[in-house]
This record gives C-alpha cells, structure tokens and sequence, in this order.
C-alpha cells in the first residue's frame, strides 16, 4: 500500500508500508526535509497492474549445462492471484521485448495479449 504523506510546509513524500498496517512506522511520518510530523496520511492502493519474470530453462546434467540463453515467460497478477508461464523459451533479448507488451496494463487486458501472442505454443 502506498501512503502520501504531507507536512505543514506543504513537503509531500510517499512511502511503499506493508499491506495491512493502519498507519506508516512513525519514521515514515517524519518530513524528510524538515523532520516535523506529517498533517495528512493518505493511503492509495497498488493498481491493477501485471507482474513479469523471466525465468531460467536451463539444466544441468553431469556438469554440463544447457539451454543457456532460454527463459519462460511469466506473467502474474497479485490482485486475482493468477500466474501464467509460457509453453515456449524465449532467447533473453526476445524475452525482454515480448515482456514489453505487458507493461503498464491489467490483469484482463494481459490475458488476452497472452491468448494473442505465441506464449501458449509449445515451439
Ligand atoms: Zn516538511
């Protein structure tokens, strides 16, 4: 959860607090600036918005490892609890531009870039 706090020479900062803690740690509602109190404490939610990773493929057998430059996509989302991996590996470059389509975006709107794209297809 974020909170915006707010001093009384109107300094505003913001602090990332740990979900279910009714007010910041009294550190956090010091100015930064100036170290007076804050006067206003306002909560504002995470967003709606799609977690990535790129995740390792590579194996080790006999102390070879293979499939160096091959990563799963994954895509999850914190509100809805859901977590999608692709079927395919990507090289690291390829990864990186098809994690691109998901950003700024929700957790519906993901969905069905990822229905669109190749993600689901084993190659
Ligand atoms: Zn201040």
């Amino acid at each position: 959860m974020w909170w915006m706090m707010q001093c009384e020479d109107s300094h505003v900062w913001w602090r990332l607090v740990e979900e279910g803690l009714s007010e910041p740690p009294s550190e956090d509602l010091r100015c930064p600036e100036d170290g007076t109190e804050a006067i206003v404490a306002m909560r504002h939610p995470l967003a709606d918005r799609v977690t990535v990773a790129l995740v390792p493929a590579a194996w080790e057998r006999e102390g070879k490892i293979g499939f160096r430059d091959q990563y799963f996509l994954e895509i999850s989302s914190s509100r809805s609890s859901r977590t999608l991996r692709s079927a395919r590996t990507y090289s690291w470059d390829k990864a990186v531009e098809r994690l691109s389509w998901f950003k700024d975006i929700d957790w519906e709107s993901a969905e069905r870039r990822w229905t669109r794209g190749d993600f689901t297809k084993p190659e």
